[in-house]
Parts: C-alpha cells; sequence; structure tokens
C-alpha cells in the first residue's frame, strides 16, 4: 500500500516540527511561513518519518491518506 502526505494550509502554524521528522517530505516556505509538502507520495521506508511528523505537529495540521 502507499501512502499520500496531506498538509493543511489552513491549520499550519509555521512550527515547522514536521521538516525535523520527515525533511525529504515537507518543507518551509519563509513567505508564506507555511509548510511546503516536497513529496506528495512518499516511499513506504519514509511511512514511519511522516507519521511522526502527523503526530507531532502541533497545529494538527498533517494527515496521512492510504492509497491502495
Ligand atoms: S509542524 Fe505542522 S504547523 Fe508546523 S510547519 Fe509543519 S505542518 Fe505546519
Amino acid at each position: 500500500m502507499s501512502f499520500k502526505a496531506v498538509a493543511d494550509l489552513d491549520l499550519c502554524q509555521g512550527h515547522q516540527m514536521c521538516q525535523g521528522e520527515a525533511p525529504e517530505v515537507f518543507g518551509y516556505d519563509e513567505e508564506t511561513d507555511k509548510v511546503v509538502v516536497l513529496e506528495e507520495f512518499p516511499d513506504e521506508s519514509q511511512r514511519s518519518d511522516v507519521e511522526s511528523a502527523v503526530t507531532y505537529c502541533p497545529a494538527l495540521a498533517l494527515a496521512i491518506q492510504d492509497i491502495t
């Protein structure tokens, strides 16, 4: 099963915790002060990093969508 990394920019508050957890998947735009999804469809090997980012995002702005 593959998955999609989803960010809700209305919720993102620019805390940048997600880049620490999954730097290959989540970036940061200084102008907008929001997360940028660098890799919308990460490799399965990155799932645990993305799950950590979802867990630790203080704004609950991130999610994983499983794709069957
Ligand atoms: S951790 Fe959450 S609030 Fe912070 S930049 Fe990432 S998505 Fe936005």
